[in-house]
C-alpha cells in the first residue's frame, strides 16, 4: 500500500492549486498531474482584476505563485495526461496515463477544467499556431504592426481584444450576435477602444491562404451578405466544452457534460471529487475555483480518516 497516493489532484489551474495546499496541509501524501504548463487558463490570462486583495496583476504571475504554493507543504508534481479512471471493490482508484503510466490512488480530485472550442472549416487544423491561434497573451506578440480578428462575445474574446490593440494596429472583434454576454466593464472598455471594430450578427463561414500563409476571413451576416476581412491572424475565443470523459457514465454531468457535485465537491464515485470550471456551476472563476479546491482538499482529509 505504500505506493499509493492519499490524493492525485489532476489538473493544475487554481481549483487544482488549491486543493493540493489543503490536502498536503492536513498531512496527505498528495500528487498534482497536469498534461500541460502548471497553472491552467489562467496562465493564458493578461490581467486578472477579481482576485481579492490584488487590484490587478497578470494570469501568468499569480499562476506561478499559486503553483509553488501548492507544492510548498509537501506535494509533489508530475507531468502526465491521464486517460482512464477506474475503481476497484476496496475503492482504490488507478488513474492511466497516455503513456502508460499508472497511478494509484485513495481520493483522485478532478480539477481537468475546459477544451476550447474551435470551428470545423477547411484550413482550420493546418493553421492552428501558423495564424490560428487560442492565447493572445501567448502569442499577441507575433502580431506587432498587423491587423487581426478576434472572435466570441464572452468575456474572453473582449478582454483579449482589447489587449491585443498593444501589438496589433486593428482588431476585428466578430460575434454572431448583436448582444455581447461579457460583463459590463469589459462591453465598456472594447467600445473605448477605437483600435477595435465591431462586426457583429456574423459568423466566421471561411479561412483563407495565400502563398501558403493564413491570410485572413470570409465572415457572413444575418443578412446572407458576405464580408472578406484580410488579417495575419485570428484568436478563437468561442467558449469551451467541460473535459469530463474521465467520469462518463460513472457519476451525473449535466446536459453540457460538466460534473454535477454536491456541497462537498463529491460526485457519486465514492472518494472522487471535482473542482473548478468542470463543475456545473454558475460562476466560472479563479475565485470560485479556489473555493472549490479548499472545499475539495478539505473533504479529502475526512473521507480518507473514515476510510481507515
Ligand atoms: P463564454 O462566456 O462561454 O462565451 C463564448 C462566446 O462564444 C459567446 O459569446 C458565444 O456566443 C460565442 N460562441 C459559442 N459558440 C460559438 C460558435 N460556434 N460560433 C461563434 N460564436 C460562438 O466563454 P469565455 O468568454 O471563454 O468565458 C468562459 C467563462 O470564463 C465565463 O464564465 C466567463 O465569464 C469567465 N471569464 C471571466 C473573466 C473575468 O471575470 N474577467 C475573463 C474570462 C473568462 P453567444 O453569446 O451567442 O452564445
Amino acid at each position: 500500500m505504500e505506493n499509493i497516493y492519499d490524493v492525485i489532484i489532476i489538473g493544475s489551474g487554481p481549483a487544482g492549486m488549491t486543493a493540493s495546499v489543503y490536502a498536503s496541509r492536513a498531512g496527505l501524501k498528495t500528487l498534482l498531474l497536469e498534461h500541460d504548463a502548471p497553472g491552467g487558463k489562467l496562465v493564458k490570462t493578461q490581467e486578472i482584476q477579481n482576485w481579492p486583495g490584488i487590484v490587478e496583476t497578470g494570469g501568468p504571475t499569480l499562476a506561478y505563485e499559486m503553483y509553488k504554493h501548492a507544492l510548498a507543504y509537501g506535494s509533489t508534481f508530475d507531468a502526465a495526461s491521464i486517460t482512464s479512471l477506474t475503481t476497484d471493490e476496496a475503492n482504490i482508484h488507478t488513474l492511466t496515463a497516455a503513456d502508460g503510466r499508472i497511478y494509484q490512488t485513495k481520493v483522485v480530485i478532478i480539477a481537468t477544467g475546459t477544451q476550447e472550442r474551435t470551428y470545423d472549416l477547411p484550413l482550420r487544423a493546418k493553421y492552428d499556431g501558423r495564424g490560428i491561434s487560442y492565447c493572445a497573451v501567448c502569442d499577441g506578440a507575433f502580431y506587432r504592426g498587423k491587423e487581426v480578428a478576434v472572435f466570441g462575445g464572452g468575456n474572453s474574446a473582449l478582454e483579449e481584444a482589447v489587449y491585443l490593440t498593444q501589438f496589433a494596429t486593428k482588431v476585428y472583434l466578430v460575434h454572431r450576435r448583436q448582444e455581447f454576454r461579457a460583463d459590463k466593464i469589459a462591453i465598456d472598455h472594447v467600445k473605448a477602444t477605437p483600435q477595435v471594430e465591431l462586426v457583429l450578427d456574423s459568423n466566421l463561414v471561411e479561412l483563407l491562404e495565400e502563398d501558403n500563409k493564413f491570410s485572413g476571413v470570409v465572415v457572413e451576416n444575418k443578412q446572407g451578405e458576405k464580408r472578406t476581412i484580410p488579417v495575419s491572424g485570428m484568436f478563437v475565443y468561442i467558449g469551451s466544452t467541460p473535459r469530463s470523459e474521465l467520469v462518463a457514465g460513472r457519476t451525473p454531468l449535466s446536459k453540457e457534460g460538466y460534473i454535477q457535485v454536491n456541497e462537498k465537491m463529491e460526485t457519486e464515485i465514492p472518494g472522487v471529487y471535482a473542482v473548478g470550471d468542470i463543475i456545473d456551476k454558475v460562476l466560472r472563476q479563479v475565485v470560485t475555483a479556489t473555493g472549490d479546491g479548499a472545499v475539495a482538499g478539505q473533504e479529502a482529509y475526512h473521507y480518507i480518516t473514515h476510510m481507515k
